[in-house]
């Protein structure tokens, strides 16, 4: 075990990172506006636990892909168990699917969930070991227009975020048109094998697909003249696909055919698809987020039956780094309000009225101090405070409170009995 110093132990893991003031707010505010989106489409919330069984991504995810050969948070229990942290939800919640027997359920089932993932990768600008996904599923469908809907819905969410989205688009095909693709590229790529990059020379055996996304110089080159799956596809499958592209056009989601796109997970079929926005210069910037048909992750599981489902994520963390300014900010902006009392009997009455006023409408911030009141106006107005509420003696007597705008320095009376009714004008 790697021993650490104090300095170490007290900064957080690298790559995860601690979220409070602005950056916990919207956050909690993307996932609202993204929750209350996907329930309007008639998506409903699913949970799965944090921790999976190991062999749920070995399978579901595969191996030869990145997230299993080298990200994954492996654990094994007390008890001999393999556990991993989640490093991606799709798989996660196809298990829950089998495994509570939805498939009874009228189908399709539309879920939507969130939360941290995690994935042992370098950290960067955008990329977290601890990241944070908001996903969509569609199960038990193998209706194009369900695509579209994953699509729309994705698509409405990023547009929240005030930029431009675009649609990369591709379609993979089924399980053997794939694999006769994958000979005939690995075949072309054996040909320039030393034109290739060296990761890449390494991945003609393992996951030659990849190769087709590769950010390596001299393999862009060669990939200009790679073979396009788009054209070993079976006429189903290309109408499948075109039947997708219908209704992105009906739906006028801007997209673009994209032949390389191939996405880093195994189980995906057929539709594959990315979201990305344009920065200034125009240039395309990392995707915001991806997904696509898993038609046969059921099976590959161990389910004796195959689910056609079509599902994606998107990156939370990066959504947020790029979004407006004004973006994902409070819906309904409860008031602030900071709540002077002064001695013990105050505080109690403070504390009494904190829970009798409407907690929807209002955000009470209890000073509860026994500071001089002087000091206590700094301190709100240094916490950006306008109003002030002000409780002592006299007003307990009376049966009223003090409340004081600190900007305009002006204050008034007013009866318990019409507090709520005041500080909501
Ligand atoms: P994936 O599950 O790989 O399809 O990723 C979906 C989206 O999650 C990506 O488009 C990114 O926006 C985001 N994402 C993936 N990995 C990371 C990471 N390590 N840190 C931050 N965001 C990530």
């Amino acid at each position: 075990m790697n021993k650490k110093s104090t300095k170490d132990i007290l900064q957080a893991p690298r790559g995860m990172r601690d979220f409070f003031g602005n950056t916990f707010q919207k956050r909690k505010n993307f996932f609202r506006t993204a929750e209350g989106l996907a329930e309007h489409y008639g998506f409903s919330g699913i949970e799965t636990p944090i921790l999976e069984h190991t062999e749920v991504f070995l399978k579901g995810v595969g191996e030869g892909t990145d997230i299993v050969d080298k990200e994954m948070y492996n654990l094994e229990t007390a008890g001999g168990d393999r556990l991993t942290l989640r490093p991606e939800g799709t798989a996660a919640v196809m298990r829950a699917y089998i495994e509570h027997g939805m498939g009874t359920l009228p189908q399709p089932l539309m879920f939507y969930y969130g939360g941290p993932f995690f994935r042992h990768e370098k950290p960067q600008k955008g990329r977290y070991r601890q990241l944070y996904q908001f996903g969509l599923e569609i199960m038990g469908s193998k209706n194009p227009a369900h695509d579209a809907l994953i699509i729309q819905t994705g698509y409405e969410i990023l547009k929240q975020s005030g930029k431009e989205i675009i649609v990369g688009i591709n379609s993979i095909g089924n399980n053997n048109e794939r694999a006769q693709y994958i000979q005939e590229l690995k075949a072309f790529y054996k040909k320039h094998e030393h034109e290739l990059g060296e990761t890449d020379q390494k991945r003609i055996e393992t996951n030659p697909l990849r190769i087709l996304d590769s950010k390596d110089a001299s393999t862009k080159k060669i990939n200009e003249n790679a073979p396009e799956l788009l054209n070993s596809l079976g006429m189903e499958s290309r109408i499948f696909f075109d039947d997708v592209l219908d209704y992105l056009d009906m739906l006028n989601i801007p997209y673009e055919v994209v032949p390389s796109l191939v996405r880093g997970l195994d189980y995906y079929e057929h539709t594959v698809f990315e979201f990305v926005t344009l920065d200034t210069q125009g240039e395309k910037s990392h995707a915001l987020g991806g997904g696509g048909r898993y038609d046969g992750l059921a099976e590959t599981l161990g389910h004796n039956k195959a689910i056609p489902s079509v599902g994606l994520g998107l990156g939370v963390d990066r959504i947020i780094e790029i979004a407006d300014e004004e973006s994902f900010q409070d819906e309904n902006e409860q008031k602030k309000v900071f709540f002077i009392s002064l001695g013990k009997e105050a505080h109690g009455r403070a504390l009494a009225l904190a829970r009798e006023l409407n907690s929807d409408t209002l955000q009470l911030h209890l000073a509860l101090s026994d500071q001089k009141i002087g000091k206590q106006f700094e301190r709100a107005e240094k916490l950006g405070f306008e109003q002030v509420l002000i409780l002592g003696e006299n007003e307990i007597k009376e049966n009223t409170i003090i409340l004081k705008n600190l900007k305009t320095r002006k204050q008034k009376i007013i009866f318990l009995d019409n507090l709520q009714e005041e500080l909501e004008k």
